[in-house]
């Protein structure tokens, strides 16, 4: 299937993202954004849909009709820390958060703080039948955006894997473009753990195509999620299902599996400016546009956007999907099955 697009010369600079290898120009965070992208049809899946015609019908557990990929990037677990997102914490200070569910884990345990709320979100989840991944920075001090010890969360680590969820790593702002820094990282992570890290985002969507994809190949990840745009909800190179990239400068594929990002919180509501009835309009018709096409809808929500119309919001992709009979599940579990079937 990739020799005949690569017949296609338009499908596949898309699919390759061949614009991204000579930029014009890169934000501040080093990251090629939607705005100078020559793609001007983002919420369609151009390359999947090409894929489909030419044969590709996936299949999900228990015949769902597509998948879910819900994933949790961990900036921030204490309120304190939080002095980028005032919003939240004003949100935090007026109660909208706080449930009947979280008093008895607040008594025993004498770290618990609002943010800590990763038990909230797999109850949540639960509920739904779904699972997810939850990316922790891991971070030491004198990192830039430093706020937590990775060590004071060894038994919340230890309760989210062993219920099946999943912890992946949230590189901080080096990592991108840092094999060492990566390694470095997985290992500080894996250690706490005690298990191994096979799944990776990266703090503020850096990302530098291709030579992300080969340092964390090289690292031992299995998959990555980080690749979405930060300024554009969507199909960055037209894949709404997974996929092993190609690098362009080696001419061969790259060992790792992509599960793109379509959907993160912060850009919708701050980088799209959207309010909550056109966020959840354009929200909707990705995941029509996903279920069409039997593929993967990735979705990031903080750990910080879980309170008042946020929560509300989340709640309610959760309740959409589950009535389209998507799988709802984690970066690890649809990274398992993809590779064992295609
Ligand atoms: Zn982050």
């Amino acid at each position: 299937m990739i020799k005949k697009m690569e017949q296609d010369g338009e499908l596949w600079k898309l699919f390759t993202k061949k614009e991204e290898y000579d930029p014009i120009l890169l934000d501040r965070y080093g990251r090629f954004s939607y705005y100078l992208s020559s793609q001007r049809n983002i919420f369609e899946p151009e390359v999947s849909n090409f894929l489909i015609k030419e044969g590709l019908s996936p299949e999900y557990p228990e015949g769902r009709k597509f998948a879910v990929c819900l994933t949790h990037d961990i900036d921030f677990v204490y309120p304190g820390m939080l002095n980028t997102a005032a919003r939240t914490v004003k949100a935090l200070k007026k109660g909208q958060f706080v449930q009947a569910s979280i008093l008895p884990f607040s008594r025993i345990n004498k770290n618990w703080s609002p943010l800590w709320n990763f038990r909230q979100i797999m109850e949540l989840e639960t509920s739904y039948g779904a699972k997810s991944s939850f990316y922790f920075l891991t971070l030491d001090p004198g990192n830039q955006d430093f706020t937590f010890n990775i060590e004071e969360l060894e038994g919340e680590l230890g309760h989210i894997s062993d219920n099946g969820w999943e912890v992946g790593l949230h590189g901080g702002h080096e990592a991108y473009d840092n094999p060492a820094e990566i390694r470095r990282k997985k290992q500080k992570l894996e250690k706490i753990l005690k298990k191994e890290v096979i799944g990776y985002r990266n703090h503020y969507l850096r990302f530098k195509t291709p030579d992300s994809w080969e340092i964390l190949a090289d690292a031992g990840f299995s998959y990555d999620t980080t690749f979405g745009y930060h300024d554009c909800a969507g199909f960055r190179n037209g894949m709404c299902h997974p996929f092993k990239p190609y690098n362009l400068n080696t001419g061969k594929e790259i060992d790792i599996l992509e599960i793109p990002l379509t959907i993160m919180d912060t850009t919708l509501f701050s980088l799209m400016h959207l309010d909550f009835n056109q966020a959840w309009k354009l929200t909707e018709k990705l995941i029509d546009t996903v279920e069409h096409y039997k593929g993967v809808l990735t979705i990031l929500w903080h750990n910080t956007y879980m309170q008042g119309d946020y929560l509300e919001f989340y709640r309610k992709i959760l309740q959409y999907c589950t009535q389209k009979n998507a799988w709802l599940a984690s970066g690890a579990e649809i990274s398992s099955w993809w590779k064992e079937k295609y």
